[in-house]
């Protein structure tokens, strides 16, 4: 759907750094198994929007069907180690593409591969992010993949949509632009159900999981629902994403001009520093079960720090300092913060008051588990 209509995004202020994730379907395509032509006008688009200031990161998949192309590998062949040796074999031929399109057009690329450990230990989040700060600065666009021929199974980002969206928080993107061969959120699947319409904006807190799940297909490992997930993560972060179709004519000059497109996610409140790793960190080590009186004082606007009182159950072994998840008595997650206590101190401290903290533990603590400071409200997704 191309209404053509122009929206707030237009309005956005400073939409100055822009991640473009790209899917493996849009990469693909011809006879070779690369639709250059694709490429070409990603790298055009970027070209032009380079001249009004705008700087970009591409996430980029493709790699693991460039490299069971290369490997003449049959549908039916398929496992952890045959992904991995296509990734290693296919991303030479991806970065190669996207370094030939990007440079007949003036632009300098770098390669970046990524991941999860590389998000989940600070120190090399910050590695990450002062290298992603230096390529731009260097007038370098950074293109970025996960590293799955070292990834370790059930460590993975699984689809580039949350690579992207972490991404898109660790250098402080002004915008995220998915595009994939689906033009956006729709009410239910629009290639089997005719009566699907299109979600033009997604509030922060407005919850569309049901209508993306489903959505996907055989090349691309994330769907609609890894897609709605990343999006979400940015609104927590305050970071507005657009989903959008990368068939639509010259779609991210398009965006960035403020036409509505797919769909359109409006951001949350900006989350600043720490609390940015906090909010797209992606495995707390344990989690706090509250109750409900602890959730009405975090979700209070005033913001309150989750104290042991409110805490009812503690689930999983971390230290201090470790990210933690606060689940509310219905089994949703509310927040995600660092724990100031270990878990073994948390479960004996659960249910006190803080004048208590003391006497209990047998030495002086800090009143709060998770301080404000240190912690991220999680929207329903
Ligand atoms: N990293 C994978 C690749 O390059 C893509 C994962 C995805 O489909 O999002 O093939």
């Amino acid at each position: 759907m191309d209404n053509g209509q122009v929206t707030e995004r237009s309005q956005l202020p400073g939409c100055k750094r822009i991640v473009v994730k790209i899917g493996t379907r849009l990469i693909t395509g011809d006879a070779t198994g690369l639709n250059t032509t694709f490429l070409d006008s990603v790298a055009q688009q970027l070209a032009e929007l380079r001249e009004d200031g705008h700087e970009f990161i591409i996430v980029t998949s493709g790699a693991v069907f460039l490299g069971r192309k290369l490997l003449a590998l049959r549908k039916s062949e398929d496992s952890t180690s045959l992904r991995q040796a296509a990734a290693a074999a296919g991303q030479p031929a991806l970065m190669r593409h996207w370094s030939e399109a990007l440079s007949a057009r003036g632009l300098k690329c770098g390669q970046m591969l990524l991941t999860r450990d590389d998000m989940r230990d600070r120190s090399r989040y910050i590695y990450l992010r002062n290298t992603l700060e230096t390529l731009l600065d260097k007038s370098v666009i950074p293109v970025i993949n996960e590293n799955d021929s070292v990834s370790i199974e059930g460590i993975t980002f699984e689809e580039n949509d949350r690579l992207a969206a972490m991404v898109a928080a660790t250098a402080r993107a002004n915008l995220a632009v998915f595009l994939s061969d689906l033009d956006g959120l729709y009410t239910a699947d629009p290639r089997v159900d005719c009566d699907a319409r299109q979600i033009c904006r997604v509030e922060p807190d407005q919850d569309h999981s049901a209508a993306a799940r489903g959505a996907g297909g055989p090349e691309s490992r994330g769907g609609m629902t890894a897609k709605l997930a990343a999006a979400k993560m940015l609104a927590d972060c305050g970071i507005p994403a657009v989903m959008a179709s990368g068939y639509t004519d010259r779609v991210i000059l398009r965006i960035v001009d403020g036409e509505q497109l797919g769909t359109f996610f409006v951001p949350g409140r900006p989350v600043q520093g720490r609390k940015l790793w906090i909010a797209t960190a992606i495995h707390p080590m344990g989690s706090l079960i509250v109750d409900k009186g602890a959730v009405r004082a975090l979700r209070n606007p005033d913001g309150a720090s989750l104290l042991p009182i409110g805490i009812v159950r503690v689930v999983g072994r971390f230290n201090a300092g470790d990210l933690v998840s606060v689940v509310g008595p219905d089994g949703d997650e509310i927040a995600r913060g660092l724990s100031n206590y270990p878990s073994e101190e948390v479960a004996l401290i659960s249910g006190h008051h803080t004048r208590e903290i003391p006497d209990v533990l047998g030495h002086i603590g800090d009143d709060e588990v998770v301080h404000r400071d240190n912690m991220v409200l999680v929207t329903g997704d």
